[in-house]
């Protein structure tokens, strides 16, 4: 439930509770305030009537005979006079009464009978009467019993439309502050929105430059507002901050590669050449100069990994155009041969696999396949088969790799692809730690992802798919040499991470 919706309940049902309290304590005020006034009244009536009756005696104690007044002159509209003796027979009555009786409850006839001053609400028809009974009395005796009623019909109507009007009129205010309510909460909490709003969006979009624009009074909200704005001031300071030393760390590292290359290529070119020329005579010598091949260019493969990686960080693209896969394939299956030169070089499906045209980078596929196939020779023991394949699955191309090395249990699969992680079991071999992170780049770059599936003790599976689309000619008049059509210059051949 949202605050709006629930602040709107609470105060509704507070303002209903007080409203309902409100008008039970009028109602009831007002009907005992009524029935007194009508009893005060009564009361006064049958004073004037006790007042006025003349009793005859004869000596002490016996009444000969009461005398009662015209008790018209104290009837009005709406009241009622009665007389009865102590035998409950009516001695004299009011002429508004016409043919009806007041009546007379046999518990009040016996209280008043005993001295008491009764009064009671008794029905006569449909009419509700207020009745004072008060007993007649000569010295200590009661000789009869006075009855003043009157009719409640005008305080009960007036009763009803106190109760009409205080349930129609508290639904009615009930309502009104409902919708009220609903909609100053909804204006008051408009800036809270808008405020999440833009939170959300900067979560989706990354984009720190946005502010909340708020216009409204310096409240509670104002203040959230400004509050907001002040951390995103903060945030965007800190986030541009830490991608200018990002970049400049990603350029350093880019230079740093760039200008290793040089001097690295002419230590190697200048090794070569020893070695070429028959320079190192003792065993000792040929081993210190073969380390020293061996090590550049171990260095120089390092070098160009982390000068991709460091353009990839620097948000650069592989540039995709048409691309037919058979091309790929085959040329790698070519290089594949040399790279696997000590083991059975597998290959299944890769003739399949002309006229199958995918969007893509054909020298970024190649280095992509050269890497898993590096890896797999790599981790096979020599005269293993290691096999390239090619297959169409439901409108997409898949390649993959197969060796049949120690594995990779399962808990280091999800590291392979991290920079420089090496599994523990093959910190001992020739390899950079890069190469894998280069691949799973490039497949990332083609929209696909690498898979690998591997049992340890038996190999494992490298693979990746990828969507086919209809030759250009057929779909697109863009030109494609089955390389790739944007000559973007990836290094080319072997994986060499
Ligand atoms: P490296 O140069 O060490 O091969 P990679 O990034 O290519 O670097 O691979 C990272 C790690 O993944 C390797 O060190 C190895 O532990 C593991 N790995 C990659 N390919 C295989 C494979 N075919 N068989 C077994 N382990 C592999």
């Amino acid at each position: 439930m949202s605050i709006r919706t629930r602040l709107t309940a609470w105060y509704t049902s507070v303002l209903a509770v007080t409203l309902i309290l409100f008008g039970v304590v009028v109602y009831f005020l007002l009907a005992h305030l009524m029935l007194a006034e009508v009893d005060r009244g009564l009361m006064q009536r049958a004073s004037d009537v006790v007042n006025s009756i003349t009793v005859i005696t004869r000596g002490q104690s016996y009444i000969q005979q009461v005398v009662l007044p015209d008790i018209d002159v104290f009837a009005y509209p709406g009241v009622f006079v009665q007389v009865l003796d102590t035998q409950q027979s009516i001695v004299a009555r009011s002429a508004n009464l016409g043919r009806y009786a007041l009546p007379i409850q046999p518990a009040t006839m016996s209280r008043v009978l005993r001295g008491q001053a009764v009064y009671e609400i008794a029905t006569a028809g449909a009419q509700r009467l207020r009745l004072y009974d008060v007993p007649i009395m000569v010295g200590n005796h009661v000789v009869g019993i006075l009855q003043v009623g009157q009719q409640l019909g005008v305080m009960d109507v007036a009763l009803l439309r106190l109760r009409v009007i205080l349930f129609f009129g508290s639904l009615f205010v009930i309502i009104l502050a409902a919708t009220g309510g609903l909609f100053l909460a909804g204006t008051a909490l408009a800036p809270i929105k808008h405020i999440t709003s833009i939170a959300e969006q900067i979560g989706q979009s990354g984009d720190l430059g946005q502010r909340v624009e708020y216009h409204g009074p310096k409240d509670e909200v104002g203040w959230l507002a400004a509050t907001f704005n002040k951390m995103l001031d903060r945030l965007q300071a800190t986030h541009v901050a830490l991608e200018r030393s990002m970049a400049a760390q990603m350029r350093f590292i880019a230079d740093a590669s760039h200008e290793l290359r040089t001097p690295l290529t002419i230590i190697r070119g200048n090794a070569d050449i020893l070695a070429r020329l028959g320079a190192a005579r003792t065993e000792e010598e040929k081993q210190v100069l073969g380390e020293l091949i061996e090590e550049s260019q171990r260095m120089s493969r390092l070098l160009a990994g982390l000068l991709t990686l460091a353009r990839a960080d620097a948000g650069q693209h592989i540039e995709l155009g048409y691309c037919d896969l058979g091309q790929v394939v085959t040329d790698v299956s070519r290089k594949g041969a040399v790279l696997a030169a000590n083991h059975q070089w597998q290959l299944t499906g890769v003739n399949e696999a002309w006229g199958t045209w995918v969007r893509g980078n054909g020298d970024y596929l190649q280095q992509l396949c050269l890497i898993l196939i590096e890896n797999a020779v790599k981790y096979t023991p020599e005269g293993q088969p290691v096999e390239f394949g090619f297959a169409r699955q439901n409108g997409r191309a898949r390649i993959w790799v197969r060796d049949h090395g120690p594995g990779i249990p399962e808990a280091y699969i999800p590291h392979i692809f991290e920079r420089f992680y090496r599994a523990p079991e093959t910190r001992g071999l020739v390899g950079t730690g890069l190469g894998l992170a280069i691949a799973s780049w490039i497949a990332q770059e083609h929209g696909t992802k690498i898979d690998v599936q591997s049992t340890v003790g038996v190999g494992s599976v490298f693979s990746f798919t990828m969507e086919t689309t209809l030759p250009p000619g057929e779909e697109n008049p863009e030109p494609s040499d089955g390389r790739t059509d944007n000559g973007d210059a990836a290094p080319a051949g072997q994986g060499g991470f």
